[in-house]
């Protein structure tokens, strides 16, 4: 794909959705940190359901370690893995407040040493919480970026680095929540909804659905 045709495809998504963002509800980083730390093999709105009641009475790292793990994993409990998810955010908790004054660290070396923080998460939190133009490249973007021909790669991390490489300096802020969305409402797994795509006749995928 041409880079002419790239800036015309985030163009449209642009004029489509000018001020785009994660579905996750959260009002600062810490609770972005967390919801994020619960999405994974989950649905926002299921993480939107718990957070929803575990927000208003704990949304500090404080708050949730005074809970203990035992209590969070009262409000996380209808979201999947949260034995291990529950672990895992108490253990950061507790690392955010010894080592870094109770704060979300800004940069990804200190995210990831995180645990329960890997790269996927680390690159939301920077994009959506400090505006940094990084790429999480989730199921729903890997699929778009392939499909399209956008960026293809055969890992993860290959269409990580192609999409921060091709796609224009104006668009990479916001290009992340974009590429979600368009994959999880048109470009969808099992049958794109070619017939209601704003970038078909820029997308390059030989399969089209005339749905
Ligand atoms: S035309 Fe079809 S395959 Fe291409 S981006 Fe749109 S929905 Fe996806």
């Amino acid at each position: 794909m041409n880079a002419s045709k790239r800036h015309q495809i985030f163009s449209r998504l642009r004029d489509d959705n000018p001020n785009p963002t994660t579905e996750l509800e959260y009002r600062n980083p810490f609770e972005l940190l967390v919801a994020v730390t619960l999405s994974a093999q989950a649905t926002d709105v299921g993480v939107n359901k718990a957070t929803r009641r575990l927000f208003p009475v704990a949304n500090t790292p404080e708050a949730i370690l005074a809970l203990g793990v035992d209590g969070l994993k009262e409000y996380i409990k209808t979201i999947g893995l949260y034995n291990s998810k529950a672990e895992n955010i108490i253990k950061a908790c507790r690392i955010l407040v010894e080592r870094h004054n109770s704060q979300v660290p800004e940069t990804r070396e200190a995210l990831e040493a995180l645990p329960g923080v890997g790269r996927k998460t680390a690159n939301v939190v920077l994009n959506t919480a400090f505006g940094q133009p990084t790429m999480a490249v989730d199921t729903h973007i890997f699929r778009v970026s392939n499909r399209t021909g956008i960026a293809p790669g055969k890992t993860v991390l290959e269409v990580e680095k192609k999409l921060l490489r091709f796609i224009p300096r104006e668009f990479l802020k916001d290009a992340h929540h974009w590429l979600i969305l368009h994959g999880r409402y048109i470009c969808v797994a099992r049958r794109p909804r070619c017939g209601a795509c704003l970038i078909e006749d820029l997308c390059e995928y030989k399969q089209k659905s005339e749905l």
